[in-house]
């Protein structure tokens, strides 16, 4: 057991009061838990608790916390050099990042762009799909298409693509520019569609395709705009409607990338291979922030023979040598793991024990895909208390609007992920005795 951490009460009251959380107040803000080390599936609480993370920090500790070949890693690269810039010079950490990028991810895709986040690798493959446009001609081919209740970021590009209306920026929609959004693809994971029912989405393509310059999607799972898993159908005719409308297919697998949905990529679901895609997330394991967008041969020719002859971007921390070493070493540990097994097993314990929950009177919908566990509530919850009643049964699970979702790191074992499905289980229990009036 590790010494318990003084956790300055002072530092507490300075982070309540100037620090913004993701999407908090400053003026009404919601409790934090200090956290001063973790290892394994395990976060450590400064008042010694230990809670099992069900997060995997927001999609990323595949291998879960405090790896020793991760932080070996870290340390044989700063030894050499944190960082250096990319402009002008390049390192052996990228360069061999791109070639396993290029090996892993959907043929042809070989061409790679290393962003430092999730966000801005959207920006990059939206600047790609426009300056492609551009360099054939068709420059007023300048908007996206996408999916109602779709998530792809917080900068500007990225949230106009984000659910204009249920989603978490529709606060700035007279600053941001108009795209095209169809709906959200009703069939299940599991269902299949007829042509037939998607005879809309032809009609829709037909009416703005020649102002677009491609669609960008969350290939089956949409993620933070509602945690559905749609049809692979869906997907496949999306792909024959951009090929047949010189539109390019963007796949943002920045949260599904990496084994999370049981393929290495969730397009292996459906079959197809984007234009460009974008990773994130789970690339270094969750040990620093680093992304890629990567593209096909003709869309780079294209952009390169066109008016610029050059991509345009560069960020400062491009191809940050550190986050490409660790990335190098984790993505070695997620081929070498066996993950498909690991998540093969968890979907099998993650479906045994939450499928049944769905029985339950204030639950909407249980849906279960690889690694990724979904409670979708009739009601929206109160996320403190939810917070607060799985930290005392000791897991760490942070739901959203009226889901509460896991996607553990791939390591987790079954008794753990037992202690963190049997929480949801009692948390669903003890909502439903509040809804009878007993609690
Ligand atoms: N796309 C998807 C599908 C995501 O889930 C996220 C992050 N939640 C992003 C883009 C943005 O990534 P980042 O937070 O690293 O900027």
């Amino acid at each position: 057991m590790q010494k318990e951490s003084s956790f300055n009460e002072s530092l507490l009251h300075f982070d309540r009061d100037h620090i913004w959380h993701p999407y908090t107040s400053l003026t009404n803000p919601l409790p934090t838990y200090p956290i001063v080390s973790a290892q394994g599936v395990r976060l450590r609480l400064a008042n010694g608790k230990e809670l099992i993370d069900g997060m995997s920090s927001w999609w990323t500790a595949i291998h879960g916390y405090n790896v020793p070949e991760l932080n070996l890693a870290a340390k044989d690269q700063l030894e050499k050099m944190a960082h250096v810039m990319f402009g002008g010079i390049t390192h052996e950490p990228a360069i061999r990042l791109c070639q396993k990028l290029a090996e892993i991810t959907p043929n042809g895709l070989e061409k790679v762009f290393l962003a430092d986040s999730g966000s801005v690798s959207v920006e990059v493959a939206m600047k790609m799909a426009i300056q492609y446009q551009h360099a054939k001609g068709q420059s007023q081919k300048n908007k996206f298409m996408t999916i109602r209740n779709g998530y792809h970021g917080d900068t500007t590009g990225a949230m106009s693509v984000c659910d204009p209306e249920g989603g978490m920026h529709h606060l700035f929609s007279e600053f941001l520019p108009k795209h095209f959004f169809v709906d959200q693809p009703k069939k299940r994971f599991e269902e299949s569609y007829e042509e037939k029912e998607l005879a809309n989405l032809e009609q829709f393509f037909r009416l703005n395709a020649d102002k677009c310059a491609a669609f960008i999607l969350e290939p089956i799972v949409q993620g933070a705009g509602g945690m559905w898993f749609y049809s692979p159908d869906f997907l496949q005719k999306i792909r024959k409607l951009c090929d047949e409308h010189d539109m390019l297919l963007i796949a943002d697998e920045i949260a599904t990338g990496f084994g999370r949905t049981g393929k290495l990529f969730a397009c292996e679901h459906a079959g197809v291979t984007p234009d460009i895609m974008c990773v994130g997330k789970a690339l270094t394991g969750g040990y620093m922030t680093l992304a890629a967008t990567l593209t096909k041969q003709h869309v780079a020719e294209t952009i390169c023979n066109g008016e610029a002859g050059v991509f345009m971007h560069g960020p400062t921390f491009m191809g940050n040598p550190l986050a490409c070493a660790i990335a190098n070493k984790s993505l070695e540990l997620l081929l070498n793991s066996g993950w498909l097994e690991r998540v093969k097993a968890i979907e099998r314990q993650l479906k045994k024990e939450l499928i049944p929950i769905a029985n339950s009177l204030s639950v909407k919908d249980v849906r279960v895909l690889g690694a990724i566990g979904v409670v979708e509530m009739k009601e929206p919850i109160d996320v403190p208390k939810a917070q607060k009643f799985f930290v005392e049964k000791g897991v760490w699970i942070r739901p959203f609007r009226n889901l509460i979702y896991i996607m553990p790191p791939y390591i987790i074992d079954e008794k753990d992920l037992n202690q963190t499905t049997s929480a949801i289980s009692s948390f669903i229990i003890s909502s439903h005795l509040c809804l009878l009036g007993m609690y």
